[in-house]
Parts: structure tokens; C-alpha cells; sequence
């Protein structure tokens, strides 16, 4: 029988809840095909009084284990230092950060408490998998609390040059953090090498073999692995009740015109401005299409505690505004900018209604939009995508028509083109895209990076 395995994410998808998104789906499966675990994570519950322990769930052979976080906890570990701190400098916007030792501290705080929870269900022969940015220093203190099992870390988000890296005030701190565990994993190879640069540069690592260096007196193995997703739930959901509904409702208002479409959590990390701009560039530059082509927009409001997510949503009103006040016509409107959430069923039948999908990031970690969108249209009759080439999707995906966000020229120029790809084109680039959104699906994800950390010297 294989070792049991021990998840940790900030949040996590509980027994009976609909499964939010690929990943919850992805780590329950992992679970259920190990034959049994434990998920740990935030109950995303704030309290006022920080609850002891942890409740637990249980379904099938998988265990839920959550914990509440203060008030205090609350401002300082998520919206302090993770989503002002890390969030913004991981995506290259040091510009934006907030640099508070307070938020630090809090940060350090429920890492080290959620350790402790957590240590105290592990068995020695169990194997760990924690998550993302939250919680990168929680293996250190998993290890300072006795824990010395098979542990492995996955950062869903980029992982920044070194020069970018070394802005946070706590850098040290957090390699060395991170170096706790046997196996980090990353999105992309532009992630792996800035990451082993860092720890080569600054920390004095040496090259052991291709993915391992010596480093802080460990060995450490360092990989990229390339979260995916479902493409046949895709290609189904396109042709469900909901996605055929959600299209119907659209084509109403659309007509005949071609559908462009965007669908991102409203987020500066998603180029939306320059996106909107490119788009109303296209609409200057070519009369012709004014009146036949609709941009639809779809961008749920996230964290909406943090400044700059109150800036952006100002800043998006405000343009989407002008550009229709400067385009639309009695009869047709060039931008629908929904700020609101759509179930991924109506997502997947827009992706497969639109003719141009835009996934425009100025920095993402992946981007599991633009697989979405490639599993979703139909072979017959695909639609084209335009990808950032700062979005990590952009190393697996070159058949897309690849873009700067930054030169809205030039993501005119690649909207246009999009818009008037002919059908033959259209067809060839898809076969490629789909070609490598199946092989490296969601479940080829989670069993690589298993595999890999059952591989690990301990
Ligand atoms: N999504 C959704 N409803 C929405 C907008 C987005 O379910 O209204 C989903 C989308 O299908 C995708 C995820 O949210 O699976 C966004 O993941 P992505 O990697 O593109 O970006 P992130 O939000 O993680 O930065």
C-alpha cells in the first residue's frame, strides 16, 4: 500500500460543497487514488476567537481537516502579507507592494500554527504536498516541530527573477523556508531556473545533478510542473444544458456579430485596461468592424479589502465607459463588462460561442483560462486564442497567436488577425493546442509531482 498523503492549501474545497474549480477536483482525486488522506486548510472562517484545533470532515477514506483565523490573522497573513507582500511582487509589481513586519509576523504566525495543527495527524511514513503562497514557510515549521517525512511544496503562482525576488525584506527567510522541503514545484521552466538562480546567487546552492541542488545542508529537488485541466469535463460542459443556455442567452445579444471574449478574476495581474484599450485600438483602426464584432468581459470583483483592487475596478469602469460611449451605436454596444462570477458550465458554452478568446495577463502563473477555452470550442469550427506570452500557459501553447500585453499596437494587430483568421488556420493552430492541453492534463500533473517526491532521498 502506498503512503498515506497529507494536503495543505489556504483554502480547501469541503465534503459536500460543489468542487469550486479544477483544482479542488484534482486534490481530491490525488487523495482518493492514494487511498485515503487528509486535506488541511483555512475553513475560510474569520472568528474572534481563534478556535484551538481543527474541525474535522470526513468523505469516503478522505479526511477534512480545517481551522478558523482571527480577526487578526485574517488582515495580517491573507490580506497583508500574502495578497499586499507576496501576491504583487511574485507578479512583478513591486510597485504596488506593502512592505509591514507586522504582516510578517502574522504571516510566520499561522504558518507555524497550522504546522503544529497539522503535525499532529501525520504518521511517519505519510507523504506531504502543500500549497501556493500562503503557506510556503509552513514546511520549516513542520520540520521544527519534528515532522521529518517526505514533504514537497507547489507555487501556483510565477516565481519572479531574482532581482524582483530579493525586493521582499524577507527573502532569506523564505528560501531558506522553502528549502525545507524535498520537492519544490513550479509552473513553468522560467519559474524552475529564476528560483535555482536565486538559490545559486544568493544562497550559495550547488548544482548536484539536472533538478537537484545542495543547499542550507540539504539536498533539494526543484522541477517544473505545469498545472492542466480536464479537457473532456470541458468539451462536455460546452454541450451541457448550462453551456448551451448560457450561449443562447449571449448569441441573443451578439446576433450575428463575432464574440471576442475575456473571462479573469479582476486582478491588476490580468492586463485588463491594456486589454480594453487594444480592443477600442482595433475598433480605430478598422471602421469596418464597428458594429460586428462585441468584446464580452466577464471579471468577478476579488479581494476587494486591497487598495489596488478598489483602484483597478475604478480604473475599468472608467474605460470600458469611454470606449462604448466612443463606439456604440444605437444598435450595438462594443464592450459587455460583467463584474460578476459565472459557473463554469455558461463559461465553457461562451468559450465555444466566442471566435477570439483573449487571455492578455501582464504576469500569470498559468492561466487555466486559456486551456479552458481550447478544450471547449469545437474541432469543426474553433475559435482562435490570443495568449500573453508572460502567462505561463505561453511555454506549452506556442500555436496560439502569442502577444505582449504591454504593446497595445500589437495586440490590436493580434486581434484583428484573430478576427480574421481563415477557418483552415483556425483548425490547424487547434489540433496543436489541444494536442497539448490533453497530455498534460490536470491528472498528469498531480501523478508527476507525486511521483517525483516518492522518488526524493529522505
Ligand atoms: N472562473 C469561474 N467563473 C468566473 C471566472 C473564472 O469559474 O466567473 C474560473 C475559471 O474557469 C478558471 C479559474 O476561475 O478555472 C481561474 O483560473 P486562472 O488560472 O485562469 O486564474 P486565477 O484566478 O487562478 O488567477
Amino acid at each position: 500500500m502506498s503512503a498515506r498523503l497529507i494536503i495543505a492549501s489556504n483554502r480547501i474545497a469541503l465534503p459536500g460543497a460543489p468542487k469550486p474549480g479544477g483544482l479542488a477536483v484534482a486534490l481530491a482525486d490525488a487523495l482518493a487514488e492514494r487511498g485515503g488522506g487528509i486535506w488541511f486548510g483555512w475553513s475560510g472562517e474569520v472568528v474572534e476567537r481563534e478556535t484551538r484545533g481543527v474541525r474535522l470532515f470526513a468523505e469516503g477514506l478522505v479526511e477534512y481537516a480545517v481551522a478558523d483565523l482571527t480577526p487578526e490573522e485574517y488582515e495580517g497573513y491573507y490580506l497583508g502579507y500574502s495578497n499586499r507582500a507576496l501576491w504583487p511582487v511574485f507578479h512583478y509589481r513591486v510597485d504596488l507592494a506593502h512592505f509591514d513586519e507586522a504582516d510578517f509576523a502574522a504571516y510566520e504566525h499561522v504558518n507555524r500554527r497550522f504546522a503544529r495543527l497539522l503535525v499532529q495527524f501525520t504518521r511517519p511514513d505519510d507523504v506531504v504536498w502543500v500549497h501556493d503562497y500562503h503557506l510556503m514557510l509552513m514546511g520549516q515549521e513542520m520540520r521544527a516541530s519534528g515532522w521529518d517525512g517526505r514533504m514537497g511544496f507547489f507555487l501556483h503562482i510565477p516565481f519572479p527573477a531574482p532581482e524582483i525576488f530579493s525586493a521582499l525584506p524577507q527573502h532569506q527567510r523564505l528560501a531558506r523556508g522553502l528549502c525545507s522541503y524535498d520537492l519544490i514545484g513550479f509552473q513553468t521552466n522560467r519559474d524552475t531556473a529564476n528560483f535555482r538562480r536565486y538559490l545559486i546567487e544568493n544562497a550559495g546552492a550547488v548544482v548536484e545533478d539536472a533538478r537537484t541542488l545542495r543547499v542550507f545542508d540539504r539536498s533539494v529537488r526543484i522541477e517544473t510542473f505545469s498545472i492542466g485541466i480536464d479537457p473532456d469535463e470541458f468539451a462536455e460542459l460546452a454541450e451541457s444544458r448550462e453551456g448551451r443556455a448560457a450561449a443562447e442567452r449571449l448569441g441573443k445579444i451578439t446576433e450575428n456579430r463575432a464574440l471576442v471574449i475575456g473571462v479573469d478574476r479582476m486582478d491588476y495581474s490580468k492586463g485588463l485596461p491594456q486589454r480594453m484599450e487594444a480592443f477600442g485600438r482595433v475598433l480605430d483602426d478598422h471602421v469596418e468592424l464597428r458594429g460586428d464584432v462585441s468584446f464580452v468581459q466577464i471579471a468577478p470583483p476579488s479581494r476587494e479589502a486591497v487598495d489596488a483592487y478598489q483602484m483597478l475596478r475604478e480604473q475599468l469602469d472608467q474605460l470600458a465607459g469611454r470606449i462604448n460611449a466612443d463606439y456604440a451605436d444605437l444598435d450595438w454596444m462594443p464592450i459587455r463588462y460583467l463584474a460578476r462570477s459565472y459557473g463554469r458550465g455558461s463559461l465553457a458554452g461562451l468559450y465555444r460561442l466566442a471566435r477570439v478568446g483573449l487571455v492578455t495577463p501582464l504576469m500569470d502563473g498559468m492561466n487555466l483560462v486559456a486551456k479552458e477555452f481550447i478544450a471547449a470550442q469545437h474541432p469543426d469550427d474553433p475559435g482562435a486564442l490570443v495568449l500573453s506570452e508572460f502567462a505561463g500557459a505561453a511555454e506549452q501553447l506556442p500555436a496560439a497567436i502569442l502577444v505582449n500585453p504591454h504593446d497595445i499596437a500589437a495586440m490590436a494587430d493580434a486581434i484583428f488577425r484573430a478576427l480574421s483568421m481563415p477557418i483552415e488556420e483556425r483548425r490547424e493552430r487547434w489540433q496543436s493546442l489541444i494536442a497539448n492541453v490533453r497530455e498534460q492534463d490536470i491528472a498528469w500533473w498531480r501523478r508527476a509531482f507525486l511521483a517525483s517526491l516518492d522518488d526524493t532521498q529522505t
